[in-house]
């Protein structure tokens, strides 16, 4: 797991800042209407009925509320949240014990689904599809299997990546959702409504400021809010304004755009190294030393819906956008990337 300040994935203080900071109903969620005006219905629905939730797959980047989603509608629906992660579960056993502890109703929450091992997750589709489980009994000559009926609860799967799923496991989701990147009005609701919650004076300018440097994501929008707390504290007035903001994000290298330093690194390496690409994810993680999930589910995401990279069949290219951010000359057209270059005014 990276620990740079886009990371986003939760570490340490980070947990702790989530849990504070954490919406508890579909009100205080921000944006993403679409997404949670459908999951009010199902909730109503479901309520209506007197049945669980049909399970649901969240999917995107780290630190864009798939957790929070979960909770709320545990909260929403009057049930418990049961909360792991599919490395987490590292035998049948350890499933078993699980799901036998759900009560009716139950929210069953797996982070990182795409990671539950073989055998956990085949014996996970006969809980998901009738609600009962397989257990061995017995050793040996004498070993037999029985089937353990379960209260029928609601899962709940988070992924990075929908395509890391195989696709039995997809096509038992009734329900799968894609987030996207927060606009920067939302992230300015979300830095607002954290400030007030630590009690930090934040003015508009400093709120756009933090929240053009978030990469679209609350985690890290509430994360820069508490550096630049600190700035605010030790060099400033304690008020958070634009110039602290900006004092701060300068102070930890992120960019207007809201890239760091390894964004940085990584459009470098396409640019000097390879000429603007294609380059192949595993030449890009040797060369950056980073775990090729980390590129795949934290940096590239964002770089691409910025439009800074292309992905070709032969690898990533850096875009016209991305030569003129890092001040590069941009090489004649031709190749893989004539079709970005060309699409760019
Ligand atoms: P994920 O599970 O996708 O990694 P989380 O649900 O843990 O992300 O969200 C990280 C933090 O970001 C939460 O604790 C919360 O403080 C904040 N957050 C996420 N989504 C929202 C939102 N829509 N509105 C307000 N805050 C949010």
């Amino acid at each position: 797991m990276s620990d740079r300040f886009v990371s986003s994935m939760s570490a340490g203080d980070d947990d702790r800042f989530d849990r504070l900071f954490r919406p508890e109903s579909f009100d205080d969620y921000v944006g993403q209407r679409k997404h949670t005006d459908n999951l009010r219905v199902f909730v109503e629905a479901a309520r209506r009925r007197g049945e669980p939730l049909d399970h649901m797959l969240f999917c995107g980047p780290p630190g864009l509320g798939k957790t929070t989603l979960a909770l709320i509608l545990a909260r929403e629906m009057g049930v418990t949240l049961h909360a792991t992660s599919g490395p987490a579960i590292e035998h049948k056993g350890a499933l078993a014990g699980l799901l036998t502890k759900l009560e009716p109703g139950d929210v069953l929450f797996i982070d990182e689904i795409h990671r539950l091992n073989m055998v956990v997750e085949e014996s996970l589709y006969p809980a998901i599809e009738g609600f009962e489980i397989d257990i061995m009994t017995g050793e040996g000559a004498y070993s037999a299997s029985i089937k353990l009926p379960l209260k029928p609860f609601c899962l709940v799967g988070a992924t990075t990546r929908t395509g890391l799923l195989t696709s039995p496991l997809l096509s038992r989701f009734g329900y799968v959702m894609r987030l996207d990147y927060y606009s920067v009005e939302d992230l300015i609701l979300i830095v607002e409504r954290s400030a007030k919650m630590l009690g930090v004076a934040v003015d508009p300018g400093g709120a756009v400021e933090i929240a053009r440097r978030s990469r679209g994501t609350p985690r890290i929008a509430n994360r820069l809010l508490r550096r630049v707390r600190d700035f605010a504290d030790v060099l400033g007035t304690g008020r958070v304004d634009e110039a602290i903001a900006r004092t701060t994000a300068e102070r930890l290298e992120i960019d207007d755009t809201g890239l760091d330093t390894m964004d940085r690194r990584f459009l470098r390496v396409i640019i000097e190294d390879y000429g603007g690409g294609p380059v192949g994810i595993e030449t890009l993680a040797a060369a950056l030393s980073e775990a090729r999930d980390t590129l795949e589910d934290v940096y590239e995401p964002y770089l691409l819906q910025q439009g800074f990279i292309g992905r070709t069949p032969r690898g990533r290219i850096a875009t016209k956008k991305a030569f003129a951010h890092l001040g590069a000359p941009i090489p004649t057209r031709g190749g893989s990337q004539a079709e970005f270059f060309d699409d760019e005014p």
